[in-house]
């Protein structure tokens, strides 16, 4: 989708550095990090959220594979880290195009509020 600020991002048309990427997902930090470590990895190709995703599970594979490959690289792998995919306007989802946010490197909330 051309008015998609994620697509955008995942074809080049944004010059964005990938800290990961595979075949179906890449890895980019968040533009406001609210941690020490904080990327969000989104599947090359467009759905709207994590409800969508789940219907195409070679992507939603890839998304969570390269998650576990960033938290890796960044050290959180050892320390722990959260896999986030805020969906609606209840959890404040701002890109339509399905993301998941590798949140670590610091002690994270105990609950999901
Ligand atoms: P959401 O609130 O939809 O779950 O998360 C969207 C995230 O995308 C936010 O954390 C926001 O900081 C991030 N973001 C929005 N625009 C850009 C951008 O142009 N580049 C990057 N790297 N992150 C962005
Ligand atoms: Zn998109």
């Amino acid at each position: 989708m051309t008015d998609c600020l994620f697509c955008r991002i995942a074809s080049g048309e944004i010059p964005t550095t990938f800290v990961a990427q595979n075949d179906r997902a890449v890895a980019f930090d968040d533009i406001h990090p609210a941690a020490p470590t904080h990327v969000l990895v989104i599947p090359r190709a467009h759905c709207a959220d994590v409800a969508a995703l789940g219907a195409r599970l070679d992507d939603l594979a890839a998304v969570v594979q390269l998650a576990a490959t960033v938290a890796e690289q960044t050290g959180v792998a050892t320390t722990g880290w959260r896999l986030v995919f805020n969906t609606g306007s209840d959890a404040g989802q701002s890109v339509f195009h399905a993301h998941a946010h590798v949140v670590g490197g610091r002690r994270l909330s105990p609950n999901a509020g």
